[in-house]
């Protein structure tokens, strides 16, 4: 990753790709106290390349380090501009973009004293999650052996660094089992998220979520939530359990990278019919259109880059 042609925006400028280091002592390598955020930008039809829901991840990276009480440098419309400059100076039609604040090497210690917050946006072409082929099978998803965060053991509203120590594990003993995504389970038993997804479930017609209670408020669930309204569901939030998904008719993921991705099968229970569900299908095309620019309804989800 590191060593690459290309611009990265650090601390209000651009600097050569290979030359945006920090020092070993960065006080985020040590502790994990940063905050970051996952955005996309999409070749639009309407308005060329555009970042998706720029504004509303901006947002959540601001309410992230106000819950940190992390001090930002850089008010919502440099970070907003930022994002957009480093897509286009990067000469990017689409692209992964990774906004991060973190804590540099002025000092070391838990105190957390006498340090400052840097911030760093860096894009790079991400075309696809998962394979092509999982957006219209599924994907085969067991439930981690590992508990989400409690609400009191980490904030679990703060897209923060250190919480994905936990998705990272979870991850990769789904993949060691031969999944391709985890399912994790709040500390009470009940569904929260996959590792770097939300969830949704169709049963008898209806579509329902966890609330939010230890999991992330995604921007793409909220996007999914709006789309729905469309289509006339009023998604509902409630507690699920995990045998409410092996009975479920349909199951996916929400999220930036993995955008709506259908659940065909979990710990080995095949899930409906086992492939994409009819309403999974449907909101998943109403995502695409939006992301591209092709529902004019929509158009102000999109941040256009160009200048
Ligand atoms: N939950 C977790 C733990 C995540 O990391 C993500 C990805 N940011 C999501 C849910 C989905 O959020 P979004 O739709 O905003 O990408």
């Amino acid at each position: 990753m590191a060593d690459r042609d290309g611009l990265i925006w650090l601390d209000g400028e651009m600097v050569p790709w290979r030359e945006a280091k920090v020092h070993v002592l960065t006080h985020t390598l040590h502790y994990g106290m940063g905050v970051f955020e996952g955005v996309r930008a999409y070749n639009t039809e309407s308005d060329g390349t555009a970042i998706f829901r720029l504004k509303e991840h901006t947002d959540r990276l601001f309410r992230s380090a106000h819950i940190l009480g992390m001090n930002m440098p850089f008010d919502k419309d440099a970070l907003n501009a930022a994002q957009k400059a480093v897509v286009r100076e990067n000469n990017l039609e689409e692209a992964y973009l990774r906004p991060m604040c973190f804590y540099g090497s002025e000092g070391m210690g838990l105190r957390a004293d006498n340090l400052q917050t840097h911030v760093m946006v860096a894009a790079w072409e991400w075309p696809s999650y998962m394979s092509p082929e999982a957006k219209e099978l599924g994907i085969k998803v067991r439930t981690s052996s590992y508990t989400r965060h409690h609400v009191n053991i980490t904030m679990c509203k703060a897209k923060a660094n250190g919480n994905y120590i936990n998705s990272m594990l979870a991850l990769k003993e789904a993949l060691d089992c031969g999944c391709e995504e985890a399912l994790l389970l709040d500390n009470e038993g009940y569904v929260a998220e996959g590792s770097g997804e939300n969830f949704f479930l169709v049963y008898k017609d209806t579509i329902y979520t966890p609330e939010l209670t230890s999991c992330l408020d995604g921007i793409t669930r909220g996007t999914i939530f709006e789309l729905a309204a469309e289509l006339g569901y009023t998604i509902k939030e409630k507690r699920i359990t995990r045998d409410e998904v092996y009975v479920a008719d349909e199951a996916f993921f929400t999220g930036t990278a993995a955008e709506v991705l259908p659940i065909r099968e979990l710990d080995g229970r095949i899930i409906g019919s086992g492939k994409r569900g009819p309403i999974t299908e449907k909101l998943q095309s109403m995502y695409f259109d939006a992301v591209k620019g092709r529902r004019p309804q929509n158009r102000d989800w999109l941040a256009p880059v160009a200048k």
